[in-house]
């Protein structure tokens, strides 16, 4: 591992800095700054023009797409700075990270001039219509159908756990377009218009009041016969296409963010009086390591991937990324509970510094949940999203240690 980067990446380092601080709100720096919540209202709207301006949004993406071509090392320094300043990165993180690169690999050159500018600037909102109330893990049995009439597809059937459905202007969707083929070859990925009649969007509610995933349906919806990505009935590729994006996420700045909230659990174990119990210490020294191993798995990463090797090690450490990050999360949420006691219920539980994490922004305004307790529900899913535990595991067994694939259900 080669923990040094090179010096061109260490100017390049100097010029994102300097750009964050010139273009973020006043005081952002400073040691407890906070924004009021029509603040940050504003700044939400603001923040992707200046990042399109600037140019941040997918840099790595090449020049004639609308990127700055910027390298692997510069997308990953580009990355860390933001993540250092705690400033967001993203237009929209279906468009900028799942979608947007899939064209990219799979689309057509028609598909990439009408979609992806939308996505650079910040302005489409999409969604991921995979999961299904029958078909989760088990994706490929999908059931939704899409039928060619003419000069385009009607679509039918239901989605569900549809992240920002509500907001979206489009959904990525797989549908079922060959119901004689095998489950995994009747399947096609089409770019479905959000705002029609044929579609309905019901948001759920979860315990803390917020409802960013939803219901999806679709009755006789519509979208263009050339809204196929990567071709009729090869769906299944492009979908790995995009799931590896999702899985593969933040190597080197996924761990800042538990490193903040580790911060905020020493401030409340000292004011709470329990800094010196043996086995809270005990459990925030586990946390601790953990992120350190984060974080320098993700430099180990990082090193095999500027070298493209392949080595076993970095196939395993890719593959166990994710499992490894959620499950220390949901052990660390449950701690920084039993910091707080039975005071965890209050809705201003937890120092301010809580108020810094991204739970703040997860949280309803106004909903008797506090910013910490909101983080502690959110971790319950870390391990279901993007793939479970259970999955990943077998992916790791099957695909990496190459023990026997798993018996189907008789
Ligand atoms: C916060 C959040 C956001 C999400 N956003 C989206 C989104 O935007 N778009 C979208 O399409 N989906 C989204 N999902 C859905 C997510 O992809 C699914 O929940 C996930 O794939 C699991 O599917 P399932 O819920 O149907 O559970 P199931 O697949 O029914 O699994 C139930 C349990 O059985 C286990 N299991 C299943 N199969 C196996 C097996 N072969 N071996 C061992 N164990 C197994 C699972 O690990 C799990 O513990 C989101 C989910 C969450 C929690």
């Amino acid at each position: 591992m080669d923990l040094l980067y090179p010096a061109e990446a260490e100017e390049f380092r100097v010029e994102i800095r300097a750009w964050l601080e010139a273009n973020l709100p006043a005081g952002w720096f400073d040691e407890g700054f906070e924004m009021t919540d029509t603040e940050r209202s504003a700044f939400n709207v603001e923040w992707p023009q200046k990042l399109f301006e600037g140019g941040w949004i997918c840099a790595t993406w090449p020049t004639e797409y609308g990127g700055k071509g910027l390298t692997t090392m510069q997308g990953v320094v580009l990355a860390e700075e933001f993540a250092k300043a705690r400033a967001p990165m993203r237009g929209d993180f279906f468009g900028d990270t799942l979608v947007g690169p899939t064209l990219l690999q799979w689309g057509t050159e028609e598909q990439k001039q009408e979609f992806l500018p939308g996505i650079l600037k910040g302005q489409t909102r999409w969604c991921q219509g995979f999961s299904e109330p029958n078909s989760g893990s088990d994706l490929a049995s999908l059931k939704t159908t899409a039928v060619l009439d003419g000069d385009e597809w009607v679509i039918n059937g239901q989605k569900v756990w549809t992240t920002q459905g509500h907001h979206a202007d489009y959904c990525f969707l797989l549908t079922r377009t060959d119901p004689d083929a095998p489950k995994h070859a009747g399947i096609s990925y089409i770019l479905v218009p959000m705002r029609q009649p044929g579609i309905e969007v019901r948001g759920i509610v979860q315990p803390d009041g917020t409802a960013e995933f939803c219901e999806v349906f679709f009755t006789n919806a519509k979208a263009p016969k050339d809204n196929v990505v990567g071709g009729v009935n090869n769906g299944w590729k492009v979908t790995n296409t995009t799931l590896g994006f999702e899985r593969g996420q933040s190597a080197t700045t996924g761990w800042r963010r538990f490193a903040e909230e580790y911060k905020a659990m020493l401030v409340a174990a000292r004011e709470r009086g329990v800094i010196d119990d043996p086995a809270i210490r005990q459990r925030l020294m586990q946390f601790y390591a953990k992120i350190q191993i984060l974080r320098i798995n993700g430099l180990r990463n990082l090193t095999s991937t500027v070298n493209n090797s392949k080595d076993m090690g970095s196939v395993i450490l890719g593959a166990t990324n994710k499992m490894f990050w959620s499950e220390m999360h949901q052990r660390a949420m449950e701690l920084a509970l039993d910091i707080h006691g039975a005071d965890a219920l209050l809705i201003d539980a937890g120092p301010e510094s809580w108020a810094a994490t991204a739970a703040r922004e997860r949280r309803r305004p106004g909903y008797p949940t506090s910013p910490m307790m909101s983080a502690f529900f959110f971790s319950r899913s870390e391990t279901i999203w993007g793939g479970t535990s259970q999955i990943q595991r077998n992916i790791v067994g099957e695909r990496v240690l190459g023990l026997p694939k798993e018996p189907k259900p008789g």
